[in-house]
């Protein structure tokens, strides 16, 4: 069931090195420069080696330098780029770099995960098996979209569902959303669904925030007027304790069905939350809670190798793009790669189930409690 990769993902390791390089320079412009670059080749469609020319040149890509070209084509003729590893020996940021690239582990560029996708001998769930989406945002917290854009959207997909899951008022940085716009939210997203008439359905959910010892940033009370809460992790997201015990804290709310990205990771930037994750996945499988996979490239929180862990435990997983504009709403492709290097049954996942199935464990999440 497991399958190991056969298959180097160059385009991640072309973004690595490109990373690398923009933390080696002295001057901010180079460095803004090599990280445009480093984000164009992690978001291209295509594998680099697919897009040599049958004389061995590459296309212009945009975004791209003369300089990034020039590792670009070490590493696909070597596989390593001897011009980046000198840049960081002579530079002072050595340590700083060699602890970025450990956080760099187990991230999919755009181009495997859609070679993931159309690669049939993976068992995981496909494009077409996906229902809905369950953590967005919209305009209502830090997100760009309107309710009503982010539905049509989400229709455009095929989607027959979705939850916009704007952050709740404990996370001012985000612009958490009041209990009062949560009401002005609600009747928004009312008339957005009398509008499609039962042929789409538009969930208020809410990304409820898991402060340092636990708990939610909402009552019991409050977390009743909304159709699905998230609880995620967004602070104390550097640190090197054990935090078993919050992420069980947060599991005990009884309204919380999704832990989304629940290590709180950023590539090549912080590791997130450290707990002993078997015992978070076993409570969370008992009380019926599903684990995210959240498919922002940045996040990808969690892998697939953490993905293979929760498996073991029974539990059930939700697949979101934690898209905060309608583009991003692609995201969500990325967690259903993870998924699929997982090989996670769609049986499992809530994204994949009807309406019906979705609205009854919302209602009742022991409904589908591992045995
Ligand atoms: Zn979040």
């Amino acid at each position: 069931m497991q399958r190991a990769r056969t298959y180097a993902d160059v385009n991640a390791v072309v973004g690595g090195y490109l990373r690398d390089l923009a933390f080696a320079q002295s001057s901010q412009q180079k460095m803004f420069g090599y990280k445009r670059a480093a984000d164009a080749i992690l978001s291209l469609d295509t594998p680099l080696t697919d897009l040599l020319g049958p004389d061995g040149a590459l296309p212009r890509i945009p975004g791209i330098g003369p300089g990034s070209m020039r590792v670009i084509r070490e590493i696909l003729e070597t596989g390593a780029s001897p011009t980046v590893e000198q840049a960081v020996e002579r530079s002072e940021r050595r340590t700083d770099i060699q602890r970025r690239r450990e956080l760099r582990r187990h991230f999919l560029s755009r181009a495997e995960v859609r070679r993931v996708l159309t690669d049939s001998s993976f068992d995981g769930p496909t494009v077409e098996q996906y229902c809905g989406d369950l953590q967005m945002h919209s305009e209502w917290s830090d997100g760009a979209p309107t309710v009503e854009e982010i539905a049509d959207a989400c229709v455009e997909r095929g989607y027959q569902y979705a939850a916009v899951t704007d952050h709740s008022y404990g996370l001012r940085i985000a612009g958490g959303m009041s209990m009062a716009e949560a009401a002005a939210q609600r009747l928004a997203i009312d008339s957005v669904n009398a509008r499609y008439g039962g042929r789409f359905r538009l969930l208020q959910g809410i990304e409820a925030n898991i402060d340092a010892a636990g708990y939610l940033d909402l009552t019991d009370d409050e977390a009743t007027t909304f159709d699905i809460v998230l609880a995620a992790p967004h602070s104390k997201l550097r640190k090197n304790d054990d935090q078993t015990d919050r992420m069980l804290t947060a599991l005990q709310h009884k309204a919380v069905r999704i832990l989304a990205h629940p290590r709180g990771r950023i590539s090549g930037s912080r590791a997130g939350v450290i707990a002993n994750w078997d015992v978070v996945f076993e409570s969370a499988a008992q009380r019926g809670v599903a684990i995210e996979i959240d498919g922002d490239p940045a996040r990808q929180d969690l892998d697939f190798t953490l993905g293979r862990q929760v498996l073991e435990f029974d539990c059930v997983f939700a697949l979101d793009s934690d898209a905060h504009t309608t583009g991003q709403l692609s995201y969500a492709e990325t967690a259903l790669a993870h998924a699929r290097l997982a090989a996670i049954p769609i049986d499992r996942i809530v994204n994949c189930w009807p309406l019906e199935r979705l609205l009854a464990w919302l209602s009742d999440p022991s409904s589908e409690c591992s045995r």
